[in-house]
């Protein structure tokens, strides 16, 4: 890949990208700017990857525009999101702006894989917490993202997802964190109690579930890691290697008494073993609560770890994942082998 980047090799684009870390911005293959030294550049499959990995796209070799370039109805639109990445642009203001919202959609999808609206998150997302990695603390992601303080870095972080600033006395913080998976990037929220989020990075549900988590716990959050955070972070990738089969991390789940109950009753499905949502309602004593088993099946906030992956329809169809059912088979096919 570094090869390719190097002879700007067009024939691989559309195959990876490539990031640059030291100017924070991702390119096709084909990019004709100078490349960096091997050091400073990781490759991901796709945009999204480098987008939830906190690049932005380079304006020379436009990796999200389709080979050649993105339409002329598009473009001011394309335009207006690299001014304001935080912004949320909604079905109604690209009606009023004289775009189609279908057709948006459309182009995105068919360009790169996920909606407009997943691309808007995607785009916050790695805005806020993208620059996190291992070893860097919070004050520097803050600094290097170019606030000018840390408390400025948290405003814009509660701008961006949509978290007013902490009335509450707000003595528990939770740290989010984002770690990559061969299933796309995660984010995981921790409290020195324990792990409290974990959901893929495109889930529309996300920004609703962190909001949800701030309000139940009363808690204020921050882009940065704890030893849960570490822990599950190691654990997912022996997970995904195959070589674990239990997940030890401490957990945190606020919720309903009912909520609680599914969500044990998830844990003790063992791995590689399915269930469908009316043995689950039986085994938690609960036969005639099939649908709200469903429903609490379906607001679990830590995927994989708590597996309701495991859960599938009476007639052995795979029936809904809120990840998505490409990523549902993987992880059943996975634990599987
Ligand atoms: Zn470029």
């Amino acid at each position: 890949m570094y090869r390719a980047l190097s002879e700007s090799d067009n024939t691989y684009d559309g195959i990876f990208i490539a990031a640059i870390k030291t100017t924070g911005i991702f390119c096709r293959p084909s990019c004709p700017a100078r490349t960096p030294l091997r050091r400073n550049v990781e490759f991901f499959p796709s945009a999204d990857f480098a987008l939830s990995a906190g690049y932005r796209p380079c304006k020379r070799c436009r990796p999200l525009a389709p080979a050649g370039d993105a339409p002329a109805w598009l473009r001011s639109l394309l335009d207006m999101v690299e001014e304001d990445p935080a912004a949320r642009i909604t079905d109604a203001d690209l009606r009023s702006m004289k775009y189609d919202p279908v057709r948006v959609r459309r182009w995105f999808k068919k360009h790169h894989g996920m909606t407009f609206q997943a691309y808007l998150r995607a785009r916050r997302l790695g805005l806020a917490i993208g620059r996190i990695r291992h070893g860097e603390d919070q004050a520097r992601t803050a600094f290097g993202h170019g606030y000018e303080s840390l408390s400025g870095f948290r405003e814009a972080f509660g701008r961006i997802f949509n978290i007013t600033p902490g009335r509450s006395s707000g003595a528990v913080n939770m740290y989010i964190n984002r770690i990559l998976t061969p299933l796309g990037p995660m984010v995981a929220g921790a409290t020195d109690e324990g792990l409290c989020l974990l959901e893929f990075a495109d889930r529309r549900m996300l920004e609703t579930q962190l909001r949800t988590l701030r309000r139940r716990m009363n808690c204020t959050i921050t882009p940065g890691r704890n030893e849960h955070l570490d822990r599950i972070d190691e654990e997912l990738m022996e997970y995904f290697n195959g070589s674990l089969r239990e997940f030890k991390v401490e957990i945190v789940v606020p919720g309903t008494e009912f909520q609680k109950q599914v969500w044990s009753g998830l844990r003790c499905i063992p791995y590689g073993r399915t269930l469908s949502y009316e043995q689950l309602a039986g085994d938690i004593n609960r036969p005639g609560a099939v649908r709200a088993v469903g429903r609490a099946n379906g607001d679990n906030r830590i995927a994989i770890v708590i597996p309701c992956h495991r859960v599938i329809g009476a007639d052995g169809r795979l029936t809904g994942y809120g990840g998505g059912l490409w990523r549902k088979r993987y992880l059943l096919e996975l634990e599987k082998s």
